[in-house]
């Protein structure tokens, strides 16, 4: 692995901006005790309303937070003694390498946890069929099902293209069943997740469409509400369509395409509960989700 920066501003050493116990995840990540979510620096995508793009896009900063993969294995050991249910990587994608080593000391040592993978879907299939075998959920977002989209709002070029292929492999090893231990906590399987933007920015339908027919209606999704206008959606007029919330109109059409499309498993927010809710430092156990069952 060569030391040098390259278009995610990331280099040999992990970046980890923090590690927490986090309980704004689905339920079945956050439990009762939290999921072990570990934040890293930096991004592979430039999403112009990233929520956390302090993380995100701010790569001089961040290079204060680099650390070696020892350390990072030590966090998640840590985050086990503290009770966390699982590890959380997020953002993990420009750090596979360095994540798939650190799972591997950290397990030397005794960790003995299911590993998450929190990731934006714009991976590499080759990258993730290394990677089988260490992870044990995939949580990829799918953000858009039309490229040029994904260009002009992640600066990313064939987004809908590279992330189909990705949750496709991503698929292919976990097929589309969801395995929870005798607390409901989610131990293995896929669970896509779908950010409802304003102005249906993403294609929700088509996004389903394809889950359905591609992989299978029973393939879990967690619909999410907590879109809010930040970043530079907040502030340059270019991005207009994405620099409000959604309206609650949009939201329940996107509730219906659910039954519509026959959707059969996983989550979705409550629109009131839902915005500002997923940031590192959230600690609130209100619960924001439902079972998409509860709305059949
Ligand atoms: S992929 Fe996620 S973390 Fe990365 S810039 Fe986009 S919203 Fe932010």
């Amino acid at each position: 692995m060569k030391d040098e920066i390259a278009a995610c501003y990331s280099g040999r050493l992990p970046i980890v901006s923090s590690y927490t116990a986090h309980f704004g995840e689905e339920p079945c990540l956050s439990g009762t005790r939290g999921a072990g979510n570990i934040f890293f620096g930096n991004c592979n995508l430039r999403c112009v309303y990233c929520q956390n793009y302090q993380i995100s896009q701010t790569w001089k900063t961040q290079r204060k937070n680099e650390i070696t993969v020892e350390r990072l294995a030590e966090m998640m050991l840590e985050l086990e003694q503290r009770g966390c249910h699982n590890i959380g990587f997020v953002s993990p994608t420009h750090f596979a390498p360095q994540m798939a080593r650190a799972i591997l000391l950290a397990t030397e040592q005794g960790l003995d946890l299911p590993i998450i993978y929190n990731t934006n879907a714009y991976d590499s299939v080759e990258v993730l069929r290394l990677l089988e075998g260490l992870v044990d959920v995939y949580l990829p977002d799918l953000k858009y099902a039309d490229s040029a989209a994904g260009f002009t709002y992640s600066k990313v070029r064939d987004y809908a293209h590279f992330a189909r292929l990705a949750i496709k492999e991503m698929h292919r090893q976990m097929g589309s069943e969801l395995v929870f231990d005798a607390d409901g906590l989610l131990q293995r399987g896929l669970l896509i997740r779908l950010l409802v933007l304003p102005n249906d920015i993403a294609d929700l339908e088509a996004n389903l469409r394809w889950i359905r027919d591609e992989l299978s209606p029973k393939t879990a999704i967690s619909l999410m509400a907590q879109y809010y206008a930040t970043n530079k959606a907040a502030t340059d007029d270019r991005y207009i369509l994405l620099s409000r919330r959604i309206s609650e109109r949009e939201w329940f059409e996107a509730v219906s395409l659910i039954n519509e499309l026959g959707m059969e498993e996983g989550f979705m927010q409550e629109y009131e509960s839902a915005s500002h809710y997923y940031r590192p430092d959230f600690t609130d156990s209100e619960e924001p989700f439902r079972d998409i069952r509860d709305f059949k």
